[in-house]
């Protein structure tokens, strides 16, 4: 199908804007992430498993034949080149397809496998002849209930008698129909018009309820409240199934109102660190100065895909073009960008089209690039009372040295105040952040 960009909530109250600008990306960068990703990310830790009624016996499944599933349903299953479940769903599916229902609240970073879970269950779950509408599943944005709805249809490729409708903004309706499609996914506005407004829906008929993205959710305005309205339209035999990548206290608080009894599901994120990343810091006057050293760093950036971070967007853009002249082959990352622009950029950037990914810190918070060997702080990462952002600084380099790879860091310093801060990531990580003379890279090897 065709993503309409635009990532503006359904309804925007005037005053409003300000504070909906950040909750708004973080929609942004969930859709990226989907848009990027081809695979599971890599997550070695344990599951937990926190289980309502901790006397049953704790089913786990290692294949998809385990799940009894119909043929058609698991042909769709192999067809999007799954083998076998992943770390969540060895957990959650069985869960998730058990009789009698159980619910669940699942909590595991973006990429664990979460959309493909619960878009199985309610596949599993319809039955076709019944002519109405059997789960409903709410997302934060349109954009994002697309992305489910793609992967329904792609997995539900074999099962032709299942229908899938969207509740999104501009799908209009006749009035007085009975929607006869057995899933529904739709942001919470107009899933409640068309189950109270225009009574499309009967939600005394919903057996299985999926609520997405419950971080995102919960951090735009209103959208908490309709949730909870949709919930309360439910009977209390309705299956409920709740997602989240993050899990903050008002997370949970809201998962609780709206998941009773729940099966509880963690995957913890991998910790990122700095051990076998070599880091190196480079003395310099200004920006121009920086800019010599970083073409003096270009012998290795071509051996290898790096990304630089600026602090501005005008820095990035000054960089690039700077770049540009020398006759690199640089991409940037910029917020005027769409989302759509954005995944082109880093898809391009990930096949390496192009070595070099310039961009601004708020540009790439939360995406996964993972094979570059080299990170460039061109600007140092600070908070806004002007300290060592050391969570930031992690999070920049830990892009580079993944899964046991070596990996370079090189920050760019041009003030006293800047090697202050260099002494504070220093002693923060424990690690030493050496001196390097870009004339003489041999330090490097
Ligand atoms: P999440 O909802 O947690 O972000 P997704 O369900 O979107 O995760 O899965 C992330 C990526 O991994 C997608 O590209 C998806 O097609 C793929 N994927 C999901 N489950 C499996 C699996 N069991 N085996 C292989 N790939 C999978």
């Amino acid at each position: 199908g065709n993503l309409i960009c635009n990532l503006m909530p359904d309804k925007l109250e005037a005053g409003d804007w300000r504070g909906q600008a950040d909750k708004v990306n973080l929609a942004e960068e969930s859709l990226l992430n989907k848009m990027i990703r081809h695979a599971l990310v890599t997550n070695r830790n344990q599951v937990e498993v926190l289980q309502a009624d901790p006397t049953s016996p704790l089913y786990s499944v290692k294949t998809f034949e385990d799940l009894r599933l119909t043929p058609e349903l698991l042909k769709g299953v192999y067809n999007m080149g799954f083998n076998r479940p992943s770390k969540i769903q060895e957990c959650a599916l069985p869960m998730m397809l058990a009789q009698p229902p159980q619910n669940l609240i699942a909590q595991a970073q973006s990429g664990t496998g979460k959309t493909a879970a619960f878009s199985l269950a309610m596949l599993s779950h319809v039955n076709p002849a019944n002519k109405w509408t059997q789960c409903l599943c709410i997302s934060p944005t349109y954009e994002l209930a697309l992305q489910i709805g793609q992967v329904i249809e792609q997995m539900g490729k074999f099962c032709p008698d299942v229908k899938v409708e969207y509740a999104i903004r501009g799908n209009r309706l006749l009035r007085g129909v009975k929607l006869q499609a057995h899933i529904v996914i739709g942001t919470p506005g107009t899933v409640l018009d068309w189950c109270v407004k225009y009574k499309f829906i009967d939600p005394k008929k919903i057996t299985l309820f999926v609520l997405d993205e419950a971080d995102v959710m919960i951090a735009t305005q209103g959208h908490q409240d309709q949730s909870l309205r949709i919930y309360r339209q439910l009977t209390k035999d309705c299956q409920m199934l709740l997602f989240s990548a993050t899990f903050e206290d008002s997370v949970w608080r809201f998962a609780e109102r709206v998941v009773p009894d729940p099966n509880i599901i963690k995957l913890k994120r991998e910790e990122e660190t700095v051990d076998n990343i070599k880091q190196f810091y480079v003395d310099c006057k200004n920006k121009e100065d920086k800019f010599m050293a970083l073409c003096d760093l270009y012998g290795c950036l071509t051996i290898a895909q790096a990304m630089i971070f600026c602090h501005t967007r005008k820095m990035a853009s000054w960089l690039s073009e700077q770049l540009s002249k020398e006759g690199h082959q640089v991409a940037m990352l910029s917020g005027l960008m769409t989302v759509e622009q954005r995944a082109a950029v880093i898809e391009r950037f990930r096949n390496g089209k192009e070595k070099v990914l310039v961009t601004t810190n708020v540009c790439s918070r939360g995406i996964d690039v993972e094979q570059v060997s080299l990170v460039v702080n061109f600007d140092l990462p600070v908070d806004f009372s002007g300290n060592a952002d050391n969570e930031t600084y992690l999070h920049r380099i830990g892009r580079t040295g993944r899964f046991g790879k070596q990996g370079f860091a090189v920050s760019m310093v041009d003030s006293i105040h800047g090697m202050d801060i260099i002494n504070q990531i220093e002693s923060h990580f424990n690690r030493k952040i050496r001196k390097l003379d870009t004339r003489n890279l041999e330090e490097m090897e």
